[in-house]
């Protein structure tokens, strides 16, 4: 792992997509750069952009577009919904990020990190783009997780699309470490993005898994909590049962326990499994779950009863109890 060194921060950092992730993102920069650095930033949405510069009015200055921002900034990141979106702000002929690093008094040693969740072949073909039209420009995929409240608080974890030998990453690790707590650089160019999926990939089974078991259970007649206890105690042994078990009233901070509200949206989990899935097809990987468990997301995301909540609402889907009682209190009753 390299070594951190904060002597090496960028005076000067772009940001474009300031949505749920992407402004809190901005905000830690904003409060956690040293002073006299600029960040330029640009959104579609001007209201965000509007808010943040005038709670930042020293330090973030808005971008008139991604082409605009990339011109000013040493260190550029963009935080976009998907691979179309990537696609657009950084090869659109006027005002993307390509155009800019072309009419950039100097791209030389500019860094471009995309920290969106995409395809890995939408990445890749990206990076060749800005390969084959400015050389000496850099560019890195790095997904996060932790969501919302991590990108808030500036916990999310940063899987690098980097080797930890790349003379980039020490100068790099400080400023993601600005945002967030682990940057692990993953061996190279998409491999952020192989990482971040095949980990939802696993995550997002895991968490049918644990629905299914506990439903099953519960079924039977054994309390929740008894059977949390159970699977934390062996093999079955997960962090969806541990911190945020499916079902309501186990975790108490989970967002089960809140109506399923918060959390990582079920749509968003749609979206990665079939990304997960896709890049299973073109390495050749034999993901036997995997059009199963993206029926179950899918179904789920347009449930109406569902979308919009938690991924692991897919209790509810299931049709799991959730207004289970304790056999004890139910005794007493
Ligand atoms: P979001 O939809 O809230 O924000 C995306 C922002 O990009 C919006 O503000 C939108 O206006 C902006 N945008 C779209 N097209 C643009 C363009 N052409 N030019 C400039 N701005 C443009 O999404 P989010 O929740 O912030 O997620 C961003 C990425 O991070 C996604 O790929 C998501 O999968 C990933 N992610 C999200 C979470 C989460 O919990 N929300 C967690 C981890 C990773």
């Amino acid at each position: 792992m390299a070594q951190t060194d904060a002597s090496t921060l960028p005076s000067s950092v772009g940001f474009i997509g300031l949505g749920l992730m992407g402004k809190p993102m901005v905000e830690n920069l904003a409060k956690k750069l040293p002073q006299g650095s600029r960040i330029h930033v640009h959104d579609v949405v001007t209201s965000v952009v509007d808010e943040l510069c005038a709670a930042h009015p020293d330090t973030i200055i808005r971008g008139t577009s991604a082409r605009d921002v990339t011109e000013k900034a040493d260190v550029i990141f963009t935080m976009l919904p998907e691979g179309r979106h990537v696609k657009t702000v950084f090869l659109d002929p006027d005002t993307g990020i390509l155009p800019g690093l072309l009419s950039s008094p100097s791209s030389a040693g500019k860094v471009v990190i995309d920290s969106s969740t995409i395809d890995t072949a939408t990445s890749l073909h990206v990076k060749d783009q800005l390969a084959a039209s400015s050389p000496q420009t850099s560019f890195y995929d790095a997904p996060v997780s932790g969501g919302v409240l991590g990108a808030v608080k500036g916990t999310i974890a940063f899987f690098l699309g980097a080797s930890h030998r790349d003379t980039n990453v020490p100068r790099l690790v400080p400023l993601l470490q600005l945002m967030g707590g682990k940057v692990i650089p993953c061996g190279g160019p998409s491999l952020g993005l192989a990482a971040k999926l095949s980990n939802n990939y696993l995550s997002g089974i895991i968490t049918i898994a644990t629905s299914e078991a506990m439903d099953m259970g519960m079924r039977a007649g054994i309390d929740a909590d008894v059977l949390a206890s159970v699977f934390a105690a062996g093999t079955a042994q997960n962090a969806i049962c541990d911190t945020f078990c499916p079902v309501p009233r186990v975790c108490p901070d989970a967002p089960s326990s809140k109506g399923y509200k918060g959390g990582f949206r079920v749509q968003l989990m749609r979206k990665d499994f079939g990304l997960a899935l896709d890049m299973a097809r073109r390495v050749g990987s034999r993901n036997i779950l995997g059009a199963p468990g993206f029926g179950v997301y899918s179904a789920a995301s347009d449930a109406p009863d569902c979308k919009d909540l938690d991924s692991r609402v897919v209790f509810r889907y299931i049709g799991g109890n959730e207004n289970w009682k304790k056999r004890d209190s139910e005794q007493v009753d």
